[in-house]
């Protein structure tokens, strides 16, 4: 028989796992399901939380805030240095992350994303979250949806629901399906992506180094893991579009290596040499940090975004989307999980209200088209000056001056809150 759920959600990143909670809360006796293509190992570097996305987790489900905040690294000495070494930057005193707070008021959380993602999975209800489930395609019916995933075994499972949301990421087949926009544009850029152990000499207490100018090759480092033994970075460089096939072609890879074999590894060998080249005349510290990289530790790939124009309809009927898979935006401006999980509580605001129905996917829609669409539009816009060569405003002043990170919630009330007439 043919499993059936209320919502069904596709897609295990932060954009689902917080809509999975957000719809639990909101209306409990509901049936979801989230299916994820693969399993929930470590993979991906850091995300970072604006004061907004935490507020938005918070109201959520209150105890995912703290659950998520000791994850944060507490050493938060920051530096800052151009390609060739010379300090630009330096705030010592714990400094950036209180001075930011001082001034906005708002508490930040610097979290691994598959520390995120397991931190999301562990607190929903236990079987909930099925992994190897990778979407293929849904069909719509007379009063639901009927969605199609390739399972590890090889087998073609079908999932009923009352409404999908496609969390899939940037390369959405939710949305290729839905609105059939074609795939996000290369933005010119290729990332690096590891957490990796601290080396030995790397200060632990040096919370955030960041290297590069606008327009050239750029990398962030933190250090990570609680006492600070683990460390993410993250690098970007111009990369040719001719040559986007050689980091894997069009497609925002996070997987990589998933069998370390002989042929994984000398393909992650080369990566880590393509990441290497990139930085050849940046000082030797970071080049030592990525030449002492587990090579299958290495994710690589082109970065991709689109423009807010094309991301106005984030629901048609029984299906709607979030997260980047709504509004694939650029990492410049630290928002992207972020709006995933203020997508998530919205959405699950409208479903205690509306139940799982298109009008609910409606009202999400309206509710987070004109707010999530402001930070795509400048985000793009950051990154355009970065590309530029333009030093325009840091990430904190462009994010403080729209009003991006002053955002408050009500916090998700229970369904009994909806009114009695509302469908389940
Ligand atoms: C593994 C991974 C690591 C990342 N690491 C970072 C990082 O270090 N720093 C950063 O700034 N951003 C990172 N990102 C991107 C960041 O998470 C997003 O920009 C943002 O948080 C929005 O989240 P999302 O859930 O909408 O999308 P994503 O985080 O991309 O999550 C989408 C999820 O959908 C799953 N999925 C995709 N296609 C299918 C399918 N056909 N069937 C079923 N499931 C599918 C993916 O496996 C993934 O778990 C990462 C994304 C991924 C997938």
């Amino acid at each position: 028989m043919t499993p059936f759920v209320d919502v069904l959600v596709v897609g295990g990143g932060p954009a689902g796992l917080a809509a999975a909670h957000a719809v639990t809360v909101a209306r409990p006796a509901l049936k979801v399901a989230v299916c994820e293509r693969s399993d929930l190992r470590p993979r991906g570097a850091i995300v970072f939380l604006p004061p907004n996305g935490v507020r938005a987790i918070e109201a959520i489900r209150p105890s995912l805030k703290p659950a998520l905040a000791r994850h944060h690294t507490t050493h938060m000495k920051v530096r800052s240095f151009t390609p060739t070494g010379e300090l630009k930057m330096s705030a010592d005193d714990g400094g950036i992350m209180a001075k930011m707070a001082a001034q906005d008021g708002g508490e930040r959380i610097s979290i691994p994303w598959h520390t995120l993602q397991r931190e999301l999975a562990d607190a929903l209800p236990s079987g909930m979250v099925h992994t190897h489930h990778r979407f293929l395609g849904y069909t719509e019916t007379a009063d639901g949806v009927l969605a199609e995933f390739a399972t590890a075994d090889g087998e073609v499972k079908q999932v009923e629901a009352k409404v999908l949301v496609g969390c899939d990421g940037g390369q959405s087949m939710v949305r290729e399906q839905l609105l059939g926009d074609g795939p996000p544009k290369y933005l010119g850029l290729a990332i690096w992506r590891a957490v990796r152990p601290r080396p030995a000499d790397w200060p632990v207490d040096e919370g955030g180094v960041s290297f590069g100018a606008p327009g050239q090759a750029s990398a962030l480092t933190h250090t990570i893991g609680g006492a600070g033994d683990m460390m993410a970075f993250q690098a970007f460089a111009p990369w040719p579009e001719d040559q986007l096939h050689v980091i894997g072609g069009g497609r925002q890879a996070y997987i990589q290596d998933a069998a370390i074999g002989p042929a994984a590894g000398s393909k992650g060998e080369e990566r880590l040499q393509r990441a290497l080249a990139a930085f050849d005349s940046y000082p030797k510290a970071l080049k030592d940090l990525i030449a002492t990289t587990s090579p299958s530790a290495v994710a690589e790939h082109g970065q991709f975004s689109r423009d807010v124009e094309q991301c106005q309809v984030y629901s048609k009927g029984r299906i709607a989307l979030t997260g980047d898979a709504a509004h694939l935006a650029t990492p410049f401006l630290g928002q992207g999980c972020s709006q995933a999980l203020e997508d998530a509580l919205e959405l699950g605001r409208a479903i205690g209200v509306h139940g799982a129905t298109p009008e609910a996917l409606a009202a999400y829609a309206s509710v987070r088209v004109p707010l999530a669409s402001a930070v795509q539009a400048a985000s793009l816009a950051m990154f355009r000056d970065f590309m530029q060569g333009k030093q325009g405003k840091s990430e904190f002043e462009i994010n403080s001056e729209m009003g991006f990170t002053k955002r408050t919630f009500e916090p998700l009330a229970p369904a009994q809150a909806a009114p009695a007439s509302a469908p389940a």
